[in-house]
């Protein structure tokens, strides 16, 4: 079980396994400047814009999320910063920190627009950011975006470390595209004090791949880092699926994500809502309920009820299998359920 540092509150969100929730993963959108080939497919259909939460819904949501003891909220998506609104967002949620009840803001992002919003999310409290980059090669990138431009995610990058923010890369290890240059990729990183988190690409969505051709078990990937390297295990667990490393010659940190080959859900402490307002229990399985809907029925009293009801039914943990041909695990890709 992981450990739980939440401060008290009146009623805290507990689920049926006693798990404590106090991470809220949200998506602000479902769209995207990027097509990354384990995500989602080239020709995406996107919700149209009158179905997503509009600003004062995610406030309300995030603020009914904070009274019931969450005490960190990611932002995600899609592309959080394609949304037009978003730095809103972080400036209301901002006025939560420091006493609020809000203990860490941040976000998820493929860092394309980060340099004009480093400093505006810096300003909002934001202080710790987690960018998604596979490779260093410029080519290898734009063909695992579909068209990306790796200079904007490094003048991203760059922008977050000058306004301040702490930067963690998270790589999804891809078989026969990135999986050689994983070391230069964490060589890079480390240099310049940001930590890498490898993930295994997970069976969720069309993204117009078959993931058993992409999937890299990270097992394998780690074996050839100790190769090179050596690797301490590092005790941090943070209720998180992460399990992390420290590179004595380096003196960064590799967390590995193992959904496929390691289970992660026993200390599970977080919870997903879509950007249309939908509350996923688990990553992997498809219960779900309609935040949106109470709060516009019924208001505050109804999505604070809804919110029990979701720890009645929060599963024990996903079954994600891969295997070649089969069907992703559940139908929405990442990006739809806030990755
Ligand atoms: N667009 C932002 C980004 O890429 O950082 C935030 C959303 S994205 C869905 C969040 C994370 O999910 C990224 O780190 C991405 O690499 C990861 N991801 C997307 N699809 C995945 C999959 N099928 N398996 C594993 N990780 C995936
Ligand atoms: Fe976009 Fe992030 Fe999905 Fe890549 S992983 S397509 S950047 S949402």
């Amino acid at each position: 079980m992981a450990r739980d540092t939440a401060p008290a509150t009146a009623r805290p969100l507990i689920d049926a396994f006693g798990r404590r929730i106090s991470y809220l993963r949200l998506s602000v959108t479902d769209r995207c400047d990027l097509r990354c080939v384990y995500c989602m497919a080239e020709r995406t259909y996107f919700l149209p814009k009158s179905e997503l939460l509009t600003l004062e819904e995610l406030m309300a949501l995030c603020g009914a999320f904070i009274d019931r003891g969450v005490t960190k909220i990611r932002i995600t998506g899609g592309e959080p910063l394609v949304r037009r609104d978003v730095m809103r967002l972080f400036g209301n949620l901002g006025q939560r920190l420091n006493g609020g009840g809000l203990e860490e803001l941040t976000l998820t992002t493929n860092a394309t627009q980060l340099d004009r919003h480093a400093q505006t999310l810096f300003d909002c409290g934001v202080r710790r950011v987690n960018v998604s980059l596979d490779t260093l090669d410029p080519a290898l990138f734009s063909r695992l975006t579909r068209g990306g431009d790796l200079g904007k995610t490094l003048a991203g990058i760059e922008a977050a470390a000058q306004a301040g923010l702490k930067v963690k890369l998270n790589a999804v290890a891809l078989k026969g595209a990135n999986e050689d240059e994983l070391p230069a990729l964490i060589e890079w990183a480390h240099g310049r004090g940001h930590d890498v988190t490898l993930i295994e690409v997970m069976p969720v969505g069309d993204s117009g791949y078959d993931r058993a051709t992409q999937f890299l078990p990270l097992d394998a990937v780690r074996r050839r880092l100790e190769a090179r390297w050596t690797l301490a295990p590092l005790p941090d667990r943070t209720g998180g699926p992460a399990r992390y490393v420290k590179v004595a010659e380096t003196g960064g940190r590799i967390g590995f994500i193992t959904p496929l080959t390691g289970n992660f859900c026993d200390g599970c402490n977080r919870v997903r809502v879509t950007c249309t307002g939908r509350l996923y229990l688990c990553l992997g399985r498809n219960e779900k309920l309609d935040l949106r809907a109470a709060l516009r029925a019924g208001g505050p009293q109804a999505l604070d009820t809804l919110l029990d009801h979701a720890m009645a039914i929060k599963p024990k943990g996903h079954d994600f299998a891969i295997a070649p041909g089969a069907a992703p695990a559940v139908a929405r890709n990442m990006a739809h359920t806030g990755g």
